[in-house]
């Protein structure tokens, strides 16, 4: 693979185009506009002066790297992409309008990939104009330190798309897990219903933040509790998930807890707004409330 298209330059976008270009490969990366674009590059400049000053990686990678990340206003750039990987907003109608405008320039070998953490990769195919090409590539974050990247192939999807894809993945220097297309997928399937409880725990007054938290740390040996995670994945990304999970499954088990849409609608949404159930305005993150 020489060039990817990364679509969606918030946490994820900016860690997939980085992880790709610390690979040798050309990233054009976009968002809604250029300025978010050129913002998220500037981010990673700083993740990189980071590594550099920790002696992780030299001054050269550095700078090597960052040269391989090109800002793009639009899809035009990308004609000559194997792959893209759209990592923008977790909505559908969103993703959908996405593909449809990148499919009128993309090559007709390339990859259509989607980072979702939810939506039915099936479905997103079928609104494209080849769904042999489309598979969902769903990373983790920070996506320059996880290991995982779970592939999931829709219904449509071809072998050969998978099997391109999976060595994609593996390039990357990732560990594969490949999934069904089923809502939330293995990891998500599994955290999301975690992280809901959490929220319905710390709403009913049982325990507070800190507490929940400790608790799964010590309890459970988890490195992170379930809130401080959501504050990390983001409470408008977990919020999507646990709707798309409910909603595709019916069960009741997984309708959403009122606190963590109610932190939504504050406009709380974790580490990247610098409040979510733990406020970061200062050195040590403290609970929110
Ligand atoms: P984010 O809010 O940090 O970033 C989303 C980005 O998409 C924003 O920069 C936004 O401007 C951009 N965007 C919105 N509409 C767009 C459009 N039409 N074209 C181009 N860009 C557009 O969210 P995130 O955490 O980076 O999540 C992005 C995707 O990755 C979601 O699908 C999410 O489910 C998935 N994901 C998130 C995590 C996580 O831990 N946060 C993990 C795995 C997968």
């Amino acid at each position: 693979m020489d060039m990817v298209g990364v679509i969606g330059a918030g946490q994820m976008g900016s860690g997939i185009a980085q992880t790709v270009a610390q690979r040798g490969i050309e990233v054009l990366l976009c968002d809604v506009d250029l300025a978010l674009a050129e913002k998220a590059k500037a981010k990673i400049e700083k993740v990189l002066a980071r590594l550099v000053e920790k002696e992780k990686i030299s001054a050269a990678d550095a700078s090597a790297t960052l040269g391989r990340i090109v800002p793009v206003a639009d899809y035009a750039p990308m004609a000559g992409a194997g792959i893209i990987i759209e990592a923008a907003t977790e909505r559908e109608d969103i993703k959908r309008a996405i593909f449809a405008k990148a499919g009128e320039v993309l090559g007709a070998d390339a990859i259509l990939a989607s980072n979702t953490s939810s939506i039915p990769i099936t479905r997103m195919a079928a609104g494209t104009a080849d769904p042999a090409r489309f598979i969902g590539l769903h990373f983790f974050n920070p996506v320059p330190l996880m290991q995982l990247i779970e592939v999931i192939p829709g219904l449509a999807t071809s072998p050969d798309t998978v099997a391109r894809t999976r060595a994609f993945a593996e390039s990357l220097g990732k560990q594969v897990v490949m999934s069904g297309d089923e809502p939330g997928f293995v990891v998500n399937r599994i955290l999301l219903p975690m992280i809901n409880e959490a929220c319905f725990v710390l709403g009913q007054g049982t325990a507070s933040a800190a507490d929940i938290d400790k608790g799964a740390r010590l309890g459970l040996n988890h490195p992170m509790g379930p809130l401080e995670l959501a504050d990390f994945i983001g409470l408008d990304t977990c919020l999507e998930i646990v709707k798309v999970i409910f909603a595709s499954t019916g069960d009741s088990k997984y309708r959403p807890a009122p606190l963590l849409a109610k932190y939504v609608d504050a406009g709380w949404l974790g580490r990247k707004t610098g409040r979510g159930f733990y406020d970061y305005s200062g050195e040590v993150p403290v609970p929110s409330v």
